[in-house]
């Protein structure tokens, strides 16, 4: 069986401390293995990124470009590759592989504008004959932690503008569905980056402490669910380490009573379902305002659910696919047997989808659930699942205020035609990304991402402009060349320009 190994100053390792099963979701099956690397092999790849710093950090900002510019060909050369590894290993249709890539490469292209991004801020004349300016350093080795439902769009959220910003970087990609991540490093040694820039390794727990607890690795970024991000955040945090980690979410959409219903309804249908939800900005509950929005709702959600195609990645027809795995199937079956069982309507049942040529496949068909109320299991917990749930309420302000007492804020949106209604709620929402009549606000790659709350730990989101600002630390100069002439006496007092 094939063993899935590291990437570690440019070379292949399968050095494994265990290998693990590699599931093909579809099929059911152990299709092949992964090496999880013991603590010496990540030490060795902390410490081949910090060889590798001096002459990355002193290579000019237009050069690392470069690499990133061959890099963003080779992933469009390589793009049915890539989409083939994330389909076999996580399931996804290749529709759907082929939109995570495209986002992905569009942080590629962000990191292209490098040597813009990196320009510092300069004042002339500070003092007589004094100027000052800022400059934005990279930090030394950095690492990155990845979940499973993007193999390479979130390492692409990371490495890229790590890079460019001069630092070293190691991966730890979901031991999961590792292929896809460990292939996108392979392409960019080939965009012409240095060996040792760029390390993965594949492992556990155990190699996570290690870039915690590292006293080279100077920042981590997480993503992954709430948990183990806050675990990480703390850890990272009490090792002196600049830490941004991403978590969990429960996106909620509002349907207003004026909001056009075929429109919602075919919006929510891909935000719910679309990736088997297993989204981090999914909408997985939405809100009817007003009895009549929510019979609606229901009624022509019910209707469009019928054609609903899943299955395999092989099949480009298919709306979506498996989850990732058999327990994971499970679980999400257990949240639709407790709604039920707490009194919720189950209105379209996915607990049992027959898939024909797949019946050890980890599937669960779309499931649409009616009357769930705020006090239920599967409503204060991420599902990550194809399920939507359907929460009646009487007034915006009831909807909001179930939003806001969630404990997770990553993404919501609301359907409405009133202008003044939508203001309203993106103003007051305490949510990190809103949409308005958008169902996946998900910023693109020269914005940033980030939740509120407990969507994410730290200050600074995920790519754009907060990514060039998690990746370097700022120095600031202030400097003067005194000639004989204009030579000051000693001052004892706080410098000031009077
Ligand atoms: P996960 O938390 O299980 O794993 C994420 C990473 O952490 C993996 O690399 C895994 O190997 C590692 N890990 C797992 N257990 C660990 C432990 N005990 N200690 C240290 N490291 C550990 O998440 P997942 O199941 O791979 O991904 C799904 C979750 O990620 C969902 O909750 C989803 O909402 C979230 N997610 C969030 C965002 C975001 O931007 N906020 C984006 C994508 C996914």
């Amino acid at each position: 069986m094939n063993t899935i190994g590291h990437f570690i100053n440019g070379e292949i390792s399968t050095a494994a401390a265990r290998t693990q099963d590699v599931f093909n979701p579809a099929t059911g099956q152990a299709e092949k293995q992964v090496a999880i690397a013991p603590v010496e092999t990540v030490e060795q790849a902390i410490a081949c990124a910090q060889a590798a710093f001096p002459a990355w950090r002193n290579t000019p900002p237009i050069k690392r470009a470069r690499v990133m510019f061959r890099f963003k060909e080779l992933l469009e050369q390589n793009a049915d590759k890539i989409c083939q590894l994330i389909g076999e290993e996580h399931g996804k249709i290749s529709h759907d592989a082929a939109g995570e890539l495209q986002r992905g490469i569009e942080n590629v292209e962000y990191a292209c504008g490098v040597p813009e991004l990196l320009k510092g801020e300069h004042s002339k004349n500070v003092g007589p004959n004094i100027d000052s300016w800022s400059e934005f350093q990279p930090l030394g080795v950095v690492a990155g932690i990845t979940p499973f439902n993007f193999p390479a769009m979130v390492p692409l959220w990371m490495f890229p503008m790590a890079i460019a910003c001069g630092n070293c970087f190691v991966l730890k990609p979901s031991e999961r569905d590792p292929s896809s991540t460990l292939f996108l490093a392979q392409l960019l040694k080939e965009a012409g980056l240095p060996d040792g820039v760029l390390n993965v390794v594949n492992g556990d727990k155990s190699a996570v402490d290690v870039l915690l607890t590292h006293q080279d690795v100077k920042a981590v970024s997480f993503v992954g669910s709430t948990p183990i991000a806050e675990y990480v955040y703390q850890t990272a945090n009490a090792h002196g380490k600049r830490c941004q980690a991403l978590g969990g979410a429960k996106n909620h959409a509002i349907v207003m009573p004026d909001a056009d219903m075929d429109n919602a309804v075919s919006q929510l249908l891909g935000a719910a379902f679309g990736s088997s939800g297993e989204r981090c900005m999914a909408l997985s509950v939405a809100v009817a305002v007003g009895d009549a929005a929510g019979d609606a709702l229901v009624v022509k959600m019910k209707e469009a659910m019928k054609d609903l195609k899943v299955g395999a990645y092989t099949d480009s027809n298919n709306d979506f696919g498996p989850v990732i795995t058999g327990q994971h199937r499970d679980k999400v079956v257990g949240y639709i047997n407790h709604a039920q069982e707490q009194g919720a309507s189950i209105v379209v049942d996915g607990r049992n989808p027959e898939i024909e040529g797949y019946s050890d496949g980890f599937f669960v068909g779309g499931t649409l659930i009616d009357n769930v109320t705020p006090d239920m299991v599967s409503y204060k917990e991420e599902i990550f699942g194809p399920v939507l749930q359907v929460v009646r309420v009487q007034t915006m302000q009831e909807a909001m205020d179930l939003i806001d007492a969630h404990e997770y804020g990553n993404g919501t949106c609301i359907f409405t035609r009133d202008g003044e209604a939508a203001r309203y709620f993106s103003d007051h929402i305490q949510v990190g990304m809103v949409g308005i009549n958008v169902p996946l606000p998900v910023p693109v790659a020269y914005h940033s991402f980030g939740g509120w709350k407990r969507s994410l730990f730290g200050d600074l989101h995920a790519y754009g402009p907060d990514s060039v600002r998690f990746y370097t630390k700022r120095k600031t100069i202030t400097q003067r060349w005194p000639s004989a002439g204009i030579r000051e006496g000693a001052q004892f007092s706080m410098p000031t320009m009077k």
